[in-house]
């Protein structure tokens, strides 16, 4: 068997994530293997059809991303501003609306397909010398040593590292693999995920409304394009992804609020189950976990992304200068710094959930009154916009 390479971090996980601490890490000097088991997207041809995934980046993580000389070929790739959001309840009056002038900032979030992310943090990838991409291999065994550890690839390589980061998603291996407990909640709903084709041109407005199955929240993409997350119980999910594009569209007009305007066509369809889950503990010797590996959460606020980036900067600001990157110390420390914010953030969003979905007529006028107070007062609706631009 030959040598084992020695690398400063092995990455599990080239995901949105993994792709962004590998470019930090990378960036600053330090050698880093970026292992990812599925192929990389391309940026897509204007014409391609839409990934069905998406993500809503707050204005912090479009800054991290900036920062890694990202932002401009996304800038230049198929995006959605967005400056305004609004949120109501279909069991009442409350209904509030964010402005981007509320933050200081050109925009609330910007739109982008996942695809487009993720392609264009692998361009940047290609460009950085200190990383090492191994692509279509999946880590077979990991032993973590008291100066560096050892990860066995599926192609038979060894790697000697500092570190090994597990930014491989909700179904970790490398989670699993070291056996950090994780504590789970299922939803009981799923969310059906639509790319279509609108009657109006590109929008600048996302939104949502919540009726007591779930919310129904439309996102503008780039061009006369939008995509609509539909939660409900799962079986009822099931039902409406078995019926035709027509069919589908008749029923997604009836149920949906006329903000919604003309479908026009259906593009592509998904369903994911919706399940939060977050790690015991995010480290353990030579190891850490970020992104979907640490946590996962509801996303009708779009904030799962922007925490993993959250977790890919904290991480490299507690790494960065420092000789050993797998010093326990250094990695309890990035714990600590993103622990609580990642809990705030899965709870606010369990309020969400199960507030809107009360039909209790108490429950119904308190959660009603909020949304009017916040409405009418300009610093808390404020301060709720900058939390979602990811200033905290
Ligand atoms: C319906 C829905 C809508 C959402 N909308 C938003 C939104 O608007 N905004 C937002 O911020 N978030 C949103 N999210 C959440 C967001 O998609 C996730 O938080 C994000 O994808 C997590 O990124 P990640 O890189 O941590 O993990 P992943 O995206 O899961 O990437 C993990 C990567 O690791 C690779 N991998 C896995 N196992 C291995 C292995 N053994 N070996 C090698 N490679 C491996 C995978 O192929 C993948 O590339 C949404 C989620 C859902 C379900």
């Amino acid at each position: 068997m030959s040598n084992p390479e020695f690398v400063d971090a092995v990455v599990v996980g080239g995901g949105m994530v993994g792709a962004s601490i590998a470019l930090a890490l990378g960036q600053a000097g330090y050698s880093v293997m970026l292992v990812e088991e599925q192929p990389i997207p391309s940026l897509p041809a204007a014409t391609d059809p839409f990934d069905v995934r998406v993500s809503a980046l707050s204005n912090a993580s479009i800054d991290f991303l900036a920062q890694l000389g990202v932002w401009p070929i996304l800038r230049e790739s198929r995006h959605a501003p967005y400056r305004r959001m609004r949120v109501w309840d279909q069991a009442g009056a409350g209904d509030v609306s964010f402005h981007a002038r509320d933050t200081g900032f050109p925009y609330l979030g910007v739109i982008l397909e996942n695809q487009v992310i993720q392609a264009g943090l692998w361009q940047a990838v290609a460009q950085c010398p200190a990383i090492r991409p191994a692509q279509a291999v999946q880590p077979q065994h990991w032993q973590a040593g008291k100066a560096f550890g050892t990860l066995t690839l599926s192609d038979g390589r060894r790697v000697q590292t500092s570190l090994l980061i597990g930014a491989d998603g909700a179904h970790s291996w490398v989670r699993q693999h070291i056996g950090l407990e994780i504590r789970r909640h299922d939803y009981d709903t799923a969310a059906q995920v639509l790319s279509v084709h609108t009657a109006y041109p590109q929008q600048d407005i996302t939104w949502q409304r919540f009726t007591p199955q779930g919310p129904q929240a439309f996102l503008p993409l780039a061009g006369a394009r939008g995509s609509l997350v539909w939660y409900d119980q799962p079986d009822r999910v099931a039902a409406r992804q078995a019926l035709s594009d027509d069919a589908l569209l008749r029923v997604v007009h009836q149920a949906f609020p006329p903000e919604l305007g003309e479908i026009t066509a259906i593009e592509r369809r998904a369903s994911f189950p919706i399940r939060r889950l977050h790690a015991a503990r995010y480290q353990a010797a030579r190891t850490v976990l970020i992104g979907d590996a640490a946590h996962t959460i509801h996303p009708l606020a779009g904030q799962g992304v922007n925490l993993g980036f959250a977790d890919a900067r904290a991480l490299f600001d507690c790494l960065k200068d420092q000789a050993d990157l797998g010093l326990a110390a250094l990695l309890m420390r990035y714990e600590r710094n993103r622990r609580a914010d990642n809990l705030t953030v899965q709870y606010g969003m369990d309020a969400f959930h199960y507030g809107f979905r009360e039909t209790n007529p108490l429950a119904v006028r308190l959660r009603n009154a909020g949304l009017m107070i916040t409405e009418h007062c300009p610093p808390l609706r404020r301060r709720l916009a900058q939390f979602a631009s990811g200033e905290r």
